[in-house]
């Protein structure tokens, strides 16, 4: 085992045997903390709402690259489903098992071991500022976690250029894939109101089922768009309906839905709402609705940034990687929007959040070389010989 994958493995030992379930840090930070204050950093914890978050600094003026991402893991599951203890880091047939492994202890690691050779291997320190923005409320509800602390730097005009985001990208071996941007995500809560009473009474009710029937039937229906070169097809699935008055005689006087919006960047959340709202009132349906938005779509387009991590890539792991936009959502979506080119890379994504999460150890070492190539061509210095 080479000398840098001893200590990404060992650094990530540590903050699994945190059990940091959202949004307890569990002391991750400190760690984390521990290591980057030796290089030089500016250390500012913004806490709030029992939500942990660093702001790291090293270097002054721009351009700011930040690797981002979250100490906190998603709740076990069922312990007994798990081969070993889900918060003691064990090896076994090659991967490091435990929470977090995948997501994403692993990759913070990795970001703390490649800058420490960043630092070792530059005389004079980045060029620009090299930042972390690290938060234990990812999983969770995130109020007061990355969307919080972009709140802050943006009140005192910190601008992100460029950032990484460690969230586990890839598909079959590390770095296969990035996230380049990802949809957006709309929710909605309806109530279809209608009239209660008899079955034998038709004339005196108002069944809310009849009247959304048709209705529902033809919003399903909907090709909302086609996507783009970025963004697969915009989709909506219906999570929930129900409705009844509890006897088969009594026609309910309301119905629940709940649905959600994964949706591209060719239409916007008003679009959206405008011709739900539209479809539901030509079919006669009497309704209120409460939608609430999870984030907008987000997108870096390819161009300089994408090459470049596309290159670092390439000379690490001998592949080439693919772009792509799907799955759920991530704290990218409150660092993009501010005009910040970012990309998502991180381990293979097979276990995220499962039983037995794991990660190969044959990932470790390619993880931390892909992040120190990205340092060394966005942060490092052109080499003018010696001085
Ligand atoms: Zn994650």
């Amino acid at each position: 085992m080479s000398d840098l994958e001893y200590r990404v493995l060992e650094l990530t030992r540590e903050l699994i045997s945190r059990p940091s379930v959202t949004p307890d840090d569990a002391g991750c930070l400190d760690i984390i903390s521990k290591r980057l204050r030796p290089l030089g950093f500016n250390l500012e914890r913004i806490d709030a709402g029992g939500t942990s978050n660093l702001w790291a600094t090293l270097g002054t003026g721009g351009p700011v690259f930040a690797f981002a991402g979250h100490t906190d893991v998603v709740p076990t599951g069922p312990i007994e489903e798990w081969e070993s203890p889900p918060f003691e880091p064990t090896i076994r047939d090659g991967y490091l098992y435990g929470r977090g492994a995948a997501d994403m202890k692993t990759s913070l690691a990795a970001m703390v071991v490649a800058t420490e050779e960043f630092i070792a291997g530059s005389r004079k320190g980045p060029a620009g500022t090299l930042a972390y923005l690290l938060t234990s409320d990812e999983e969770g509800p995130g109020t007061y976690g990355t969307k919080m602390v972009m709140d802050v730097l943006t009140s005192r005009g910190m601008h992100i250029d460029r950032c990484i985001v460690g969230e586990p990208s890839s598909s079959i071996r590390t770095g296969d894939v990035i996230r380049t941007g990802r949809r957006g995500s709309l929710n909605l809560s309806m109530t279809v109101h209608g009239i209660q009473g008899h079955v034998a009474y038709p004339e005196q009710v108002e069944n809310p089922i009849h009247r959304l029937a048709p209705a529902l039937a033809e919003w399903c229906a909907i090709r909302w768009d086609e996507g783009s070169e970025d963004f697969p097809p915009t989709s909506m699935q219906v999570t929930h309906v129900s409705a009844g008055a509890g006897a088969v005689n009594v026609v309910p006087g309301e119905l629940r839905l709940l649905a959600n919006f994964r949706f591209s960047n060719c239409l916007s959340e008003e679009d959206i709402q405008r011709r739900t709202n539209e479809l539901f009132a030509n079919h006669g349906v009497r309704f209120t609705a409460q939608w609430s938005l999870s984030g907008r779509p987000f997108l870096t387009r390819r161009g300089a940034y994408t090459h470049l991590i596309n290159d670092c890539v390439s000379r690490v792991c001998g592949h080439g990687t693919e772009f792509s936009t799907s799955g759920g959502t991530s704290d990218g979506r409150f660092i993009a929007p501010t005009g910040t080119e970012l990309v998502e890379l991180g381990p293979v994504n097979a276990t995220i959040h499962k039983v037995n999460e794991r990660v190969a150890l044959t990932e470790l070492e390619p993880l931390a070389r892909v992040y120190l190539e990205v340092l060394r061509d966005v942060c490092g210095r052109p080499d003018r010989g010696p001085d």
